[in-house]
C-alpha cells in the first residue's frame, strides 16, 4: 500500500493510563481554548490525517510553508497549520513549556510542548497563499480574524478527546485496513460540500473506469448560513450509493476540516491528506477549492508540476453538465453542442430549487437523493 506522506503514519493519542498521567498535571498549564475548527486540526494531527505533522506549525515550518510549499525538513505542504493565541496567552508562554488544550466547552482534550511563540506578516503570509490581499477574498478574512500570534509545537491527544461522527467517521488508519481488505490497490478519493449531483457521479465513475475503489470523503466542518448540513451531503450520498453503485466499490467517509478557498494550493493540500487516508488518486475538478475568479483555470496542473511527485496521482476533470443533444452528461472536452444546450449542475440553481422545497431536474440530479434530502429536518445550515 502507498506510504503516508513523509513515510510515517503519525498517531499522538496517548492510551489510557498515559491520558490520566498527563490530565493529573493539567491544572497547572496555560491552556488555550480550541474552537470547531482548530478542534478538527488538533483531531486531524493526532490521527495521522496530517502526517507527517506531529503538532502545530512552528515558526519555521509556517515560513517555509508560506514561501516554498514544504516543511522545513523538505517534505511538501502547502497550507498553514497553526494554533493562534492572543497577546496575553502568548506573554504567559515560551518555547520548552507544556501548555493545555481545551475545548470550548472546558474540557480538557490534549497537551502541547511548546517549541516557538510567533508573529506572522499577514499581507505577506495573505499574498503567498491566496495572491491577493482583497477583503471580499474567505481565506483573507479567515486570517484577518486570527489572533496576533501562533504557538507551535508537538501535541498529545487524550485518549477520549477525538469522538466519532457516526459510522463514516474513519481514521488514515482504519480506512488502510479496510482497503487492503476489500482488496484494493488503486484507489480514486473524492472532495465534495455538495449533495451529489449526476456531474459529480459522472467524474466519479470516470475515474472508477481505472482503478480498484473509490474513497468519496465529504469536507465537513463549513458552518456558514446557506452550506448543507452535514446530514444532507451524507445521506444524499447513501441514497445515490445504495442506488447506483457498485456498493463493493465505494466507500464514503467525511474529512472534518475547514476551507481556506486557497485554489491550487488547497488542491495539492486535499491530495496529500488523500494519499494519508490512502489513496493513489486524486480528483480535481475545474477551479477545485477556488472561489470567485482569484485563480485560473489550469493553475492547480501548474502548481502539481512545480512541486513534483508528491506521491499521489492528480486526475484533473474537465467541466461537466447535461446536455441536450448528447442526451447525457458529458464534459465541454467531448461535447461538441453550443452551451444553449447545456443544462449545468449550477450550485446555486440546485441549491434554490431545495430550497424552496423543490427536487431539480431529473437530468441534474436523482429523484431519489433529492427526496431523501427534501425528508430531512433541515438542508441548509440555519443563520
Ligand atoms: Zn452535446
Amino acid at each position: 500500500m502507498l506510504s503516508p506522506h513523509g513515510n510515517d503514519l503519525v498517531d499522538r493519542c496517548l492510551s489510557s493510563d498515559r491520558s490520566d498521567q498527563v490530565r493529573a498535571d493539567f491544572d497547572e498549564f496555560v491552556t488555550v481554548t480550541l474552537d470547531r475548527t482548530l478542534l478538527f486540526d488538533f483531531a486531524n494531527i493526532a490521527r495521522g490525517v496530517y502526517s507527517p505533522l506531529r503538532g502545530f506549525m512552528s515558526r519555521n515550518d509556517f515560513l517555509k510553508v508560506i514561501n516554498d510549499l514544504s516543511l522545513e525538513n523538505g517534505v511538501t505542504w502547502p497550507l498553514p497549520v497553526v494554533l493562534d493565541v492572543d497577546t496575553d496567552l502568548a506573554n504567559q508562554m515560551e518555547p520548552g513549556d507544556r501548555i493545555g488544550l481545551r475545548r470550548s466547552d472546558g474540557e480538557p482534550v490534549g497537551v502541547m510542548d511548546v517549541d516557538s511563540v510567533y508573529r506572522y506578516n499577514e499581507t505577506e503570509t495573505c499574498e503567498q497563499l491566496f495572491g491577493t490581499t482583497d477583503d471580499d477574498h474567505p481565506g483573507v478574512r479567515l486570517l484577518a480574524d486570527k489572533e496576533p500570534f501562533f504557538v507551535g509545537g508537538p501535541i498529545k491527544a487524550f485518549s477520549d478527546a477525538i469522538p466519532r461522527n457516526g459510522s463514516h467517521d474513519i481514521s488514515p488508519r482504519e480506512a488502510r485496513v479496510l482497503f487492503k481488505k476489500k482488496g484494493w490497490n488503486s484507489i480514486v478519493g473524492f472532495q465534495t460540500r455538495n449533495v451529489p449531483h449526476r456531474a459529480h457521479e459522472y467524474l466519479q465513475k470516470s475515474a472508477l473506469e481505472h482503478v480498484d475503489g473509490l474513497f468519496i470523503q465529504p469536507k465537513i466542518g463549513e458552518k456558514k448560513p446557506g452550506d448543507y448540513t452535514n446530514d444532507a451531503i451524507i445521506e444524499g450520498y447513501e441514497t445515490l450509493v445504495e442506488g447506483y453503485y457498485s456498493t463493493e466499490m465505494v466507500t464514503l467517509s467525511m474529512f472534518k476540516s475547514r476551507m481556506w478557498y486557497a485554489g491550487p494550493r488547497e488542491a495539492v493540500f486535499d491530495s496529500i491528506v488523500r494519499k494519508n487516508f490512502g489513496c493513489t488518486h486524486f480528483i480535481i475538478g475545474r477551479d477545485h477549492a477556488g472561489v470567485g475568479n482569484y485563480y485560473g483555470d489550469f493553475e492547480a496542473q501548474e502548481l502539481f508540476a512545480a512541486v513534483g511527485d508528491i506521491g499521489i496521482e492528480p486526475l484533473y476533470y474537465h467541466y461537466a453538465f447535461y446536455c441536450t443533444v448528447c442526451d447525457g452528461i458529458v464534459s465541454e472536452k467531448i461535447c461538441p453542442h453550443d452551451s444553449e444546450h447545456h443544462m449545468e449542475p449550477s450550485g446555486t440553481k440546485l441549491r434554490g430549487m431545495l430550497g424552496d422545497g423543490d427536487s431539480p431536474p431529473a437530468e441534474l440530479m436523482r429523484p431519489e437523493v433529492a427526496e431523501r434530502v427534501l425528508e430531512l429536518d433541515g438542508v441548509f445550515v440555519e443563520e
